[in-house]
């Protein structure tokens, strides 16, 4: 919350003096607007860019290893898949999960646990209107997300990962009273857009260096096809795929 207090004050300083000197000389009208333009531009960005740490501390990136995540599921005929192309190369991710989807597949929920993956929290039900509801609901659903997860594992995640990827301040008052960690990532897929292979695959592997977290959805077709080829890349660049506990030496759960 620190980079957003700091942006309140600066602006409230900035109307101050701008109406300290307007009462003694006349100015252009139009500074009002210009400084209200630069604080709602400023404001969208830190919503919009997690790594921004704008409205609460995310962690977007470690050190070393690179952690492959998918958001978005359990879904069914998709995240089987996933998991089997995991096996087949040894690799090991996590799956941001919505709870009212993991309440319609806990099996699959119970499969991700069992070949080893961490499970993260994504909202339970990744509405189209979440950023816009007040901190309780939004409070509310992590919590239902968790406890779906608990009923189905055993285990209570640490990691939250906003819907969309959008913070603002009654989420972030959510999720520091729920004690969860934000995760964000570092290279965005963008696989709910891109739907050629070998574009997708250049956007994933173009800039990939140590410490990075690669977001893709368990959804994308496009992301089950060229799997195979990320885990095989990054092997051959030299880097190792670490689960994202090891990356952010963080426990996933709590
Ligand atoms: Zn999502």
């Amino acid at each position: 919350m620190l980079t957003n207090r700091i942006i309140n004050i600066i602006a409230l300083i900035t109307l101050v003096a701008l109406l300290t000197i307007h009462y003694f000389v006349e100015i252009w009208w139009g500074w009002y607007i210009v400084i209200v333009l630069i604080f709602v531009t400023v404001k969208i960005y830190g919503s919009t860019h997690l790594s921004a740490n704008f409205f609460v501390q995310s962690k977007c990136k470690g050190t070393t290893g690179i952690a492959i995540t998918f958001d978005d599921g359990p879904i069914a005929e998709k995240t089987d898949r996933i998991l089997n192309i995991l096996q087949k190369h040894q690799t090991k991710a996590t799956f941001f999960c919505i709870g009212s989807r993991v309440i319609a597949h806990p099996q699959l929920v119970e499969k991700i646990h069992k070949h080893g993956h961490l499970i993260g929290n994504h909202s339970y039900l990744h509405g189209k209107g979440f950023d816009l509801q007040p901190s309780a609901f939004m409070q509310q659903e992590i919590q239902l997300t968790d406890a779906a997860i608990e009923k189905v594992v055993g285990i209570r995640p640490r990691f939250f990962r906003p819907p969309f990827g959008v913070m603002n301040p009654a989420l972030a008052k959510a999720i520091t009273t729920t004690h969860h960690t934000t995760v964000g990532w570092s290279i965005r897929s963008f696989d709910t857009l891109i739907k050629k292979e070998e574009k997708l695959f250049n956007r994933v592997t173009k800039n990939l260096k140590a410490g990075d977290i690669i977001l893709f959805h368990d959804y994308s077709e496009t992301t089950i096809a060229i799997l195979p080829r990320v885990i095989k890349h990054i092997e051959e660049i030299g880097l190792k795929i670490v689960s994202l506990e090891e990356l952010l030496n963080e426990n996933a759960y709590v």
